[in-house]
């Protein structure tokens, strides 16, 4: 009974202990609760602190990724929290943005993963685009998926400098197209396909007629308003049958996935009709035009380098056929192509080692009956190809700017020529030069000129310049300079191939020409040719109303030169009277001065 009552009150102190050990520990948890709960509560007031001062807001997705609940932080941003609760993928689009691929994003919510930074596009309450980045983790209950969480935050400034950026990477500034290094990436993509598919496609490289020119005497802003148009026309015209980018310069090319030669034919042709409406620029009425050049894939090459130089061979075709036309690669083009380019830097050597010449054709005063004057006419005697007519490479030159070395040389030669021609005691009559508008424009026409006449002690009267209509059209202070300058110093100014440019009458009014030159095109159809022969009665009556003088070119036939006669034209040039001829052979239509008694 001892033992017993000693085990009970052990027991019972045992259990006093155990008691006080246990308010013990349950006073001391509580405080630790207490603690903690403080500390919790800190915590999420610092998180909360934090959380407002960041742009992030807070969200949460149940398991059909709805959302439940959005932290009320979302309200300094222009997202409308109360139109993105409750749906599934109220946040918009993803956005690719660099490590931020949507397929990753997609395979990781699939799979319960956790995601960080990926970008949504989306548009405001106030229509404006809004990008959000977003991170998430999955919520689970033990080993049930329940949903998302996590943070959001407006990067939409970030977002649109960015595109931006990419923007101006594959977009070509001036006209919103895409621009080469774009236009060859889906080139490249369009040969994969192509490959695996054999399916067919074409390149069309289209380049602007005679747009250098144009740039030059109406200004690189009427010239950019010109490209930003016919990007415009070009991009409508295509929709979506094609790609069109710009590669640069004037040129652009579009990407067709048609493959019949036909249905391409019509394409290219449509594209150059869209080329060929006429517009008004700055307040003038103008028209441009256009070659293309057509390769397709798989006969005209199997890469992109290769397709891309056979249009680029083709176009050139087509500028030969006469510009405004379209041309298919043909393999014999290639051939062509490389002649060019070894022809472009032969005509950088041509200059220095004297391979240029000049013939000269006369000019006759109709009424007298006398030597009036002479074109000085440019020719390449190439080594291996002979004598090449200027058709052949001034537009090259033009193209290449060697027309500013060139058209020196010929303002040199040839008043080193009237300096010889005077030294053996010939009379001289003013020789005229033809100036491209290229040349022109040159800061240094004048001076050279000036240099030349002074270097053979020759005055402004012994030249004459023959620039064509498209010059008429410019209003640019430099241009109108040159012109006068030229005046002063007593050059006679010559409007040639009057009657084929883009220019229109209004112009010659302002243009203080001394000569206007009626294109051979005009004369050979005189006399029979009723609209020929109209036309150049009416240009004749509105150059004497100017006080010019005419000139008619081409002129074969002794009926064209009675008609020219009987309607009272002043000059004549033409096979009937002198071809163009050497400065030796043409000495013999030069008379001695008068007085040779
Ligand atoms: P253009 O200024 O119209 O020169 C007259 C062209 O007509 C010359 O051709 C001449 O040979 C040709 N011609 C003359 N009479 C007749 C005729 O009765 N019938 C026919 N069918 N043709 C005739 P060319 O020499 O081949 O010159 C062609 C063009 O090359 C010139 O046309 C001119 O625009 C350009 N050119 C020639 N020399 C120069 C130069 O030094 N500088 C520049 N920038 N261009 C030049
Ligand atoms: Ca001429
Ligand atoms: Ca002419």
């Amino acid at each position: 009974m001892q033992r017993l009552l000693e085990t009970v009150s052990r027991a019972y102190a045992e259990a006093d202990q155990d008691r006080y050990r246990l308010a013990r520990a349950l006073e001391i948890s509580t405080l630790e609760m207490n603690t903690l709960h403080d500390q919790l509560r800190a915590s999420e007031a610092r998180l909360a602190r934090l959380v407002s001062l960041s742009s992030d807001w807070v969200w949460e997705q149940d398991a059909d990724l709805r959302f439940t609940c959005i932290s009320d932080d979302v309200a300094r941003t222009r997202l409308d929290a109360a139109a993105i609760l409750g749906t599934a993928c109220g946040v918009g689009d993803l956005v690719p943005v660099p490590g931020g691929d949507p397929a990753v994003y997609e395979a990781l919510v699939a799979a319960h993963q956790p995601y960080r930074n990926f970008v949504f596009g989306t548009r405001a309450t106030d229509g404006l685009p809004f990008y959000m980045r977003i991170s998430g983790e999955p919520v689970f209950e033990g080993d049930d998926f329940r949903g998302y969480r996590g943070v959001a935050c407006d990067v939409t400034q970030a977002t649109l400098a960015q595109q931006q950026v990419m923007q101006l990477a594959r977009f070509d500034n001036l006209t919103g197209l895409p621009n080469r290094s774009m236009f060859m990436n889906k080139l490249e993509q369009a040969l994969i396909s192509a490959r695996s598919g054999a399916s067919p496609f074409a390149l069309l490289l289209l380049d602007l007629d005679r747009f250098k020119g144009f740039n030059d005497t109406l200004g690189h802003d009427v010239g950019d308003q010109l490209l930003r148009q016919m990007a415009k026309r070009l991009d409508a015209l295509l929709g979506d049958q094609g790609m069109v980018a710009r590669l640069g310069g004037d040129e652009f090319v579009v990407l067709s996935l048609l493959g019949d030669q036909t249905a391409l034919l019509r394409l290219a042709g449509r594209m150059l009709n869209a080329v060929h409406e006429p517009l008004m620029l700055s307040g003038r009425p103008l028209q441009a035009s256009a070659s293309i050049g057509i390769s397709r894939f798989p006969d005209d090459g199997q890469d992109a380098a290769t397709l891309m130089k056979n249009a680029d061979a083709a176009m050139y075709l087509a500028k030969e056929r006469g510009r405004n036309n379209c041309q298919f690669f043909a393999a014999e083009l290639a051939q062509l192509a490389d002649q060019r380019f070894a022809l472009e830097g032969d005509l950088r050597h041509a200059i220095e080692q004297d391979q240029l010449l000049l013939d000269y054709q006369p000019v006759f005063d109709i009424s007298r009956g006398v030597l009036s004057g002479m074109e000085a006419l440019v020719r390449w005697q190439h080594p291996e190809r002979g004598l090449l007519p200027p058709d052949q490479f001034i537009g090259l030159a033009e193209e290449t700017d060697l027309i500013v070395p060139l058209g020196r040389w010929v303002i040199e030669s040839a008043c080193r020529q009237i300096r010889r021609w005077r030294q053996a005691g010939l009379r001289v009559p003013p020789c005229a030069v033809n100036l491209s508008v290229r040349q022109f424009y040159a800061e240094t026409l004048i001076p050279d000129l000036c240099a030349s006449l002074a270097r053979h002690q020759l005055d402004g009267g012994d030249l004459a310049v023959e620039i064509t209509e498209s010059l008429l059209m410019t209003d640019t202070e430099h241009a109108q300079q040159n012109v006068q300058s030229l005046r002063d110093m007593g050059v006679q100014i010559a409007i040639d191939d009057f009657g084929t440019g883009y220019s229109s009458l209004a112009y010659l009014k302002r243009f203080p020409a001394h000569t206007l030159k009626i294109d051979r095109s005009f004369v050979r159809g005189l006399p029979a040719n009723r609209d020929d022969a109209a036309i150049t009665q009416a240009m004749i009556a509105l150059a004497h109303n100017l006080g010019m003088d005419v000139v008619a070119e081409g002129v074969e036939r002794v009926d064209q030169l009675v008609f020219l006669r009987a309607h009272g034209c002043d000059k004549v040039q033409g096979y009937l009277l002198g071809r163009p001829q050497s400065a030796e052979q043409f000495a013999g239509y030069l008379q001695p001065p008068q007085d040779t008694s």
